[in-house]
């Protein structure tokens, strides 16, 4: 464990059964070489963000140990998300059976063209906060501050538990 690294992604669905998307991108994920589960939050419902003619999210968070690299991970996220066949229609935040983000990457911060670590929506979305939460609650956000100040001031917005973890 001593070189490995503990990253969270956020995983997102609201097409062609959710659900078993978030399941089935958790398994793919787990059984990528470089990447060890160490947790995975409940699945939670929540509005679409954007265009609104589209169905509710599916949402979940998972803890990985990984020693690839924040970009080696991006990579393999976007293959993933290929191979459960998102198709990027060029619609910002439009329907998606897939959506996976790094959402942190230990306590790094990462600014590069195709990468930006902490993710851009951590410390507002509702759908990244509580699911984070409940797999980690002591957590630090860099450059944003605790995560239970981040949760206390981030309205559920409707934000549903549909299972337990
Ligand atoms: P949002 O990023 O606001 O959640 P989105 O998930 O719908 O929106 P995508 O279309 O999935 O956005 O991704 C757009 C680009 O975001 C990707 O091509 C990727 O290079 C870039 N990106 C930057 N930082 C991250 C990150 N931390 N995790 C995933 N993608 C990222
Ligand atoms: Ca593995
Ligand atoms: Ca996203
Ligand atoms: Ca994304």
């Amino acid at each position: 464990m001593a070189d490995k690294v503990r990253a969270f992604i956020g995983l997102g669905s609201n097409l062609a059964m959710p659900s078993q998307q978030i399941t089935q991108a958790r398994t793919a994920i787990a059984a990528t070489n470089g990447i060890q589960e160490l947790a995975f939050s409940s699945l939670y419902k929540s509005a679409p963000m954007g265009p609104q003619d589209q169905p509710d999210y599916v949402n979940a968070v998972m803890a990985i140990a990984t020693d690839l690299s924040p970009l080696e991970l991006l990579k393999i996220l976007q293959r993933i998300e290929h191979e459960h066949g998102r198709v990027r229609n060029g619609e910002r935040w439009g329907p998606r059976t897939l959506d996976l983000d790094l959402l942190l990457y230990g306590d790094q911060q990462i600014q590069v063209p195709d990468l930006t670590v902490p993710h851009v929506g951590i410390a507002e979305r509702e759908f990244v906060l509580y699911p984070l939460y409940e797999i980690a609650p002591d957590l630090t956000v860099p450059g944003k501050g605790s995560l239970s100040d981040l949760v206390a001031n981030c309205p559920l917005r409707g934000l549903q538990r549909l299972t337990q973890s």
